[in-house]
C-alpha cells in the first residue's frame, strides 16, 4: 500500500475545505469500498479525510417525503419504518447488496458512489482506461460477461455496481452536497456520467464535493427491486431493475423504470415508462415496456443473455408492482444463476 495521510473531520466545511485544497484527497465514509481499493493497489489517495463521525446521520421527513443524512448506514435506512412503507425499492436494493456486516458500516452516500467491479479495473496488471486513462481497455476484447449494454464507448464499457442506485434513480430522488462553491442539487439520474473518452471520471461532482444528504421525493405509488446474480447473496447484479407505480384508480398514472447492472450508471428506460403511462396494467403490456427498454441494447460478445434476463425480469418486476403477480420470496431476493433455476428462467428468451 501506498503511503497516505489520515484526517477526521469535524465539521462538513472542514470536511470539504481539506480535500478541495489537497490534489489526490478523497473523502472516506464506511471505507467498505475505498479500503479495498487501495489494498489492491487501484487508488492512491494522498490524503483520507475521514467524514464518518459528521453529524449527517438523521433520516426525517422532508417536502412531503423523506430526507436521508449521508452517513445513515445502509442497514438503518433499509429498515426506517417510512422507507420500508413508502419507498420500498430502496430497502429491497439496500437489502439485496452486500452482507449485513458491510451494511451495518457502508454509508448512504459511498454506496452509489463505489466504483465498477470489472474485474479489468481492479487488476492493476491489466489495460484499464478508468483506472489509468489513456491505458486501453482489455474489457472489450476480454471476457466482457459482465459488461454493459447501454452508453459503453470505445474507451470503456464498465457497468455500475450498486443496487441502491438503480432504486434511487428510478424514484427521482435527488443529491444535496456542499462543495467548495457551495451547496447545490443534483437530480439523482445526473449524478452519474457516461464513460465516454473520460470514464475515470464516475460521476459530476468537483473535486472535494461532500454529499451531505440523499431526498426521496414524496411518492403515493408502489416501487420495487429486482436482481439476479450469480449467488444467492454477497454478489453484484448481472441485471437488476427498480420500478414505480402511481396508479390512478385501475389505469398506471406514472411509470418509472430503472436498470442496473446493464451500463455505466443506472440506465432510465423512457421508452418503456411512456409506454406504460395511462394503461391498464396487464402481462401483455409489461411484456412489451420490457420490449421497448431492451430495443437499443448492444451486447459485447458474451453478455447477450443479459437482454432476455432483463426483459424478464422487468417484466416480473413489474407484475409484482402492479399486483398482478404476488410478490415471490422476501425484499431482496436474488436467485442463483444454476441451469434451471430462476435465473435459468430468466436468461430464456420469452
Ligand atoms: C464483498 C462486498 C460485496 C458487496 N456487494 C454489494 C452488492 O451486492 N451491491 C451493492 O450495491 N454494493 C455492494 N458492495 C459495496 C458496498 O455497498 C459499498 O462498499 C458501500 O456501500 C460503500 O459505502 P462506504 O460508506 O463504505 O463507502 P467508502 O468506501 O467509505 O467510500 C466509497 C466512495 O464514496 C466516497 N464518499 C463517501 N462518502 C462520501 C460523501 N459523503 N460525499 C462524497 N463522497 C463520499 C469516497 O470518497 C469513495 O470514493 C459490496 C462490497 C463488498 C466489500
Amino acid at each position: 500500500m501506498h503511503p497516505f495521510q489520515y484526517q477526521r473531520a469535524d465539521s462538513a466545511d472542514q470536511a470539504v475545505a481539506a480535500v478541495a485544497k489537497t490534489p489526490g484527497a478523497t473523502f472516506i465514509a464506511g471505507g467498505t469500498s475505498h479500503v479495498d481499493l487501495m489494498k489492491e493497489d487501484v487508488h492512491h489517495p494522498s490524503l483520507l479525510v475521514d467524514v464518518s463521525a459528521l453529524p449527517l446521520k438523521q433520516i426525517a421527513a422532508f417536502e412531503g417525503g423523506v430526507r436521508i443524512g449521508a452517513g445513515v448506514s445502509n442497514t438503518a435506512a433499509a429498515y426506517h419504518p417510512d422507507i420500508q412503507a413508502k419507498y420500498a425499492a430502496v430497502s429491497e436494493a439496500l437489502l439485496a447488496g452486500a452482507s449485513v456486516q458491510i451494511r451495518n458500516m457502508a454509508s448512504m452516500a459511498g454506496n452509489p458512489l463505489q466504483r465498477t467491479r470489472c474485474p479489468y479495473f481492479r487488476d492493476p496488471a491489466q489495460a484499464c482506461n478508468k483506472r489509468e486513462p489513456g491505458s486501453g481497455c482489455a474489457a472489450i476484447g476480454g471476457y466482457n460477461h459482465v459488461h454493459a449494454l447501454f452508453g459503453a464507448s470505445a474507451a470503456c464499457v464498465a457497468t455500475h455496481p450498486s443496487d441502491l442506485a438503480v432504486a434511487l434513480a428510478a424514484l427521482d430522488a435527488r443529491v444535496q452536497t456542499l462543495g467548495p462553491r457551495g451547496p447545490r442539487t443534483i437530480a439523482f439520474p445526473e449524478l452519474h456520467r457516461l464513460p465516454g473518452n473520460t470514464p475515470h471520471l464516475d460521476t459530476v461532482l468537483e473535486h472535494g464535493e461532500l454529499i451531505t444528504a440523499i431526498d426521496l421525493p414524496a411518492f403515493a405509488g408502489r416501487s420495487h427491486y429486482l436482481k439476479v446474480r450469480e449467488r444467492a447473496s454477497y454478489a453484484y447484479a448481472l441485471v437488476s431493475c427498480a420500478v414505480a407505480l402511481e396508479m390512478d384508480g385501475p389505469t398506471i398514472r406514472r411509470a418509472r423504470v430503472a436498470l442496473g447492472g446493464v451500463a455505466h450508471k443506472p440506465w432510465r428506460v423512457g421508452p418503456a415508462e411512456a409506454l406504460l403511462a395511462g394503461q391498464l396494467p396487464t402481462e401483455q403490456l409489461f411484456q412489451a415496456a420490457a420490449k421497448a427498454a431492451f430495443a437499443d441494447a448492444q451486447p459485447l460478445e458474451h453478455n447477450a443473455y443479459k437482454i432476455p434476463m432483463g426483459r424478464n425480469l422487468l417484466v416480473r418486476a413489474l407484475l409484482e408492482t402492479s399486483g398482478l403477480q404476488p410478490l415471490q420470496g422476501p425484499a431482496g431476493t436474488a436467485f442463483a444463476a444454476s441451469v434451471g433455476g430462476v435465473a435459468g428462467q430468466l436468461a430464456t428468451p420469452r
